[in-house]
């Protein structure tokens, strides 16, 4: 593609040598202007680009034309010409965004050289720049597919629901003889077709739990939950499974912790997954114990774990078996029927309320599964910045868009100064807001300062370099003794899937 330069310079037999000496050994489209305003007049009428201009010049002079231009026609390249005496100016057009110098007396072939080197970096930058707008397309693109997809697996799951029901019970009417006698053979058949609902429902309610997961709709009604009663109650409901299997099952509670905060369904259904599958891979006469211990608790976490004496799981699977539709390989693990969604249900129902959950296991010894929860004086609320987040995140998820969350903490400060500091830092970080939607506020009685913004990763990282650089000019920069300021950041969905998460994942980004 043919370039077009400008050449910019006052006087007439440059201007001219110039024109030759492109025309010749160039196939630049060249055209001329004698200082800054004619050549402004020019760019707002023609698209160049490059301008190559001389610095010292009536009216307006080579350093504020490289500014002007940068300023209002970034995508224009500018190179300035200078003499040995004003390499400062050349430096400082540089500074206001020209790609390169040239030193006067000119040397053709040289400048023809670098000129044409600007030029093509600039191409490769383009190149570059449209490939990534490709790849953030086409990321929205499989981010929308995908919450279709997730969209798709939960109405058709819900909707299977209600026939397959209708469909059990007319089987079990049949099946206890409500609609007439029926012999040992049929009563065999409809048992088994019966068996096979159940599996149906079961992989059923699986898919909509996962896609609730996945779309980070999971509601989440946290309180104060008393944990033993919880784990006794959950042991009590497996205790004919355990028996029929001759699984001898116990409890054991460190005593001692502080109450735990959490939803008590998805508690229960954490611990409902993970003693079906310890009882499930373990054999005839084998142990299953569950644990709570307040070991985390100093982090503000209490862990439960879910050991058994059973098969165990090789070491190169330990991280896979949370995976969606994983099932370990091997005899006795194919043995077992399951469809390889319980783990991965179990992790996403852990992480919503905020905790971890990891395996140890050893083959032929047992597995341990164990999982963490916050305990609840370690939980901090506050509605302001709950209804923000709640509303950005809500949009987010309708519009398959994505959010980020800052958190923005001060250190080593006494709680007067923290105020004021906290209260200047909002007002710094407004002005590297530009877009109506996003919010910034202070959570109250952690004194973090927040901000939500609506935008992914790429986006965070642009906000973060220019939250960084206001932090450095207005609180670091010539100050004897700085304030330590710290900044964590989550985007959702490519780090955490859910509300809580993003609010923990920013939150360990600050504390790390
Ligand atoms: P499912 O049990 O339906 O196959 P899960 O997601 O619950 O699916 O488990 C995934 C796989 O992890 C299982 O198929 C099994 O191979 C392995 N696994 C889970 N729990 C245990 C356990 N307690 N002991 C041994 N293997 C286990």
């Amino acid at each position: 593609m043919e370039n077009r330069i400008l050449v910019v310079d006052d006087e007439k037999e440059i201007r001219e040598m110039l024109l030759k000496a492109l025309t010749r050994l160039t196939e630049f489209r060249v055209e001329l202007a004698g200082d800054g305003e004619e050549a402004l007049k020019k760019i707002e009428q023609e698209d160049f680009d490059l301008v190559l201009t001389d610095l010292k010049m009536p009216k307006k002079d080579g350093l504020q034309l490289v500014a002007d231009i940068a300023k209002s026609k970034p995508e224009i390249l500018t190179v300035v010409m200078t003499g040995h005496g004003t390499i400062d100016s050349a430096l400082e057009a540089m500074k206001q965004g020209a790609s390169d110098y040239l030193l006067k007396p000119l040397n053709l072939e040289e400048m023809v050289v670098r000129l044409q080197k600007v030029l093509d970096e600039r191409q490769r930058f383009v190149r570059l720049r449209d490939f990534a707008a490709q790849l953030e397309r086409a990321n929205q693109e499989l981010k929308r597919a995908d919450g279709m997809k997730s969209e798709f697996v939960s109405v058709a799951s819900h909707e299977l629901r209600t026939p397959l029901a209708t469909i059990k019970n007319a089987i079990q009417l049949v099946l206890r003889g409500k609609a007439g006698e029926i012999n040992e053979t049929q009563t065999n058949f409809l048992s088994m077709a019966d068996k096979n609902i159940n599996r149906l429902t079961n992989i059923l309610n699986n898919l909509l739990d996962l896609s609730r997961i996945e779309s980070g709709r999971i509601k989440i009604k946290s309180q104060e939950l008393d944990l033993r009663g919880l784990v006794e109650f959950i042991l009590s409901s497996f205790k004919p499974q355990a028996e029929g299997k001759s699984i001898h099952l116990d409890m054991e509670v460190v005593e001692g912790f502080s109450p735990v905060y959490g939803d008590r369904e998805n508690i229960e259904q954490i611990l409902t997954n993970l003693l079906g599958n310890a009882i499930k891979f373990t054999p005839e006469g084998g142990k299953v114990s569950v644990l709570v211990n307040p070991f985390r608790e100093e982090g503000g976490m209490v862990a439960i774990s879910v050991r058994d004496s059973g098969i165990g799981i090789p070491e190169d699977q330990l991280e896979k078996v949370f995976k969606k539709f994983y099932q370990v390989e091997g005899s006795l693990h194919r043995s077992v029927s399951g469809t390889g969604l319980g783990l991965a249900i179990t992790k996403g129902l852990v992480e919503a309320s905020d905790g971890t959950i990891w395996v140890e296991s050893e083959i032929g010894k047992g597995s341990t599964f164990t999982f963490t929860l916050p305990v609840s004086k370690g939980e901090k609320r506050d509605p302001h910045f709950r209804l923000a987040l709640d509303g950005a995140f809500q949009r987010a998820q309708e519009n398959f868009s994505s959010l980020t969350l800052f958190l923005i903490e001060v250190l080593d400060e006494r709680a007067e100064a923290k105020d004021a500091l906290l209260d200047q830092l909002e007002e710094t970080v407004k002005k590297c807001i530009y877009r109506k939607l996003d919010i910034v506020l202070q959570r109250e009685k952690e004194k973090i300062l927040s901000v939500i913004c609506e935008v992914d990763l790429q986006g965070a990282q642009v906000i973060r370099q220019r939250i960084e650089g206001e932090i450095q000019k207005h609180f670091i920069k010539d100050r004897d003794n700085p304030p330590v300021i710290k900044l964590g950041v989550a985007t959702y969905p490519e780090e955490a899937i859910s509300k809580r998460n993003l609010f923990r994942r920013a939150k360990e980004k600050l504390r790390s």
